[in-house]
């Protein structure tokens, strides 16, 4: 099982492209073992949706005077990565989605499964979603040990699940912290890393995970405790074999330039890119926005977080 994250800053890039980066990451990490893997890649960008939700609805408060872009696209499949490719064009070609649609920012997220909670099946694939809308979208490798009493407070709260895994309540949650934060008159906004913060304090077990969202377009955030998670980045026009490995976070200032992301759980998904390499460490939040990296350390022991950090040089 594996996941993977593509990340174009200031390059365009063709939504065919955009696919090919998304697979190729997958048949690298292939050997992990799968049975089933999917994606998530974004709608078309133009006209961005004011969400019209009633002021009057408890679910979505405060969110009507938000632009809302359109939900992400989510494919699933059974099978290894070629049967997900084959779904994925034959879906795009039943939805008429424009392969050749350029994206100057945009950020793809991707997995092969190896089931731990539900059998191989579409909707126990990732991306596991939040729900109708695909506010948040999730993959995971790993196993959250708490899911039940997660899944049992959740289902109090309304939510209706759709899978067996393991993997539901975190997208779930996700929408249920981002809900609450904008509940009430003068709610400040919330960024997606405080959202994800949240969503870690209440997860046991172990994982690497990749968050995408429909409330922060063209951002990333990946976590990971116990297993393996890497950041990639390419700077525009970098010779492949220039720069070498990281072992500190230097490259973290190099803001706003145009670039490409790469978040996998191996290197050998990323080094055929770039070999700017960043082993991401237990405990660490990784924010990907406007070009920048930032990565947050989250304080288990204490439930909360210490703000940007930055790792000494080795
Ligand atoms: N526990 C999750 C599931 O069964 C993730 C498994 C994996 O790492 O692929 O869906």
């Amino acid at each position: 099982c594996g996941i993977f994250a593509y990340l174009n800053y200031n390059v365009n890039r063709e939504r065919r492209y955009i696919l090919q980066v998304l697979f190729n990451g997958l048949r690298r990490l292939e050997y992990r073992g799968y049975d089933s893997a999917g994606i998530s890649i974004d709608n078309s960008t133009s006209d961005p949706i004011t969400c019209s939700c009633s002021s009057s609805s408890s679910s979505q408060p405060l969110l009507n005077s938000l632009p809302l872009s359109p939900p992400p696209l989510v494919f699933r499949q059974e099978g290894n990565i070629e049967s997900l490719v084959k779904s994925v064009y034959q879906e795009v070609a039943t939805i008429d989605l424009n392969l050749e649609e350029s994206f100057s920012i945009h950020a793809g997220i991707a997995h092969t499964r190896w089931a731990t909670h539900g059998e191989p099946a579409p909707r126990n694939s990732h991306p596991q979603t939040s729900g109708a809308g695909n506010e948040f979208l999730v993959v995971h490798n790993g196993v959250v040990t708490n899911y039940e009493v997660l899944k049992e407070t959740l289902v109090r709260h309304g939510f209706t699940f759709e899978s067996e895994t393991d993997t539901e309540v975190i997208p779930k949650l996700a929408k249920f912290v981002f809900d609450k934060a904008n509940e009430g008159e003068g709610a400040q906004p919330v960024t997606f890393s405080q959202v994800v913060l949240e969503v870690m304090r209440h997860l046991e077990g172990a994982y690497a995970l990749i968050f995408k969202s429909r409330h922060y377009p063209n951002e990333l955030i990946a976590c990971k405790r116990g297993s393996p998670l890497l950041l990639g980045v390419k700077e525009l026009n970098e010779d492949i074999n220039s720069g070498s490995a990281f072992h500190d976070a230097k490259f973290l200032s190099m803001d706003g330039h145009s670039k490409e992301l790469f978040l996998s759980s191996d290197a050998n998904a990323i080094v055929e890119h770039t070999k700017r390499v960043l082993v991401i460490e237990d405990g660490e939040v990784v924010h990907l926005k406007d070009g920048s990296v930032s990565i947050l350390k989250f304080d288990n022991d204490k439930g909360r977080h210490s703000g940007a950090h930055s790792r000494p040089s080795s």
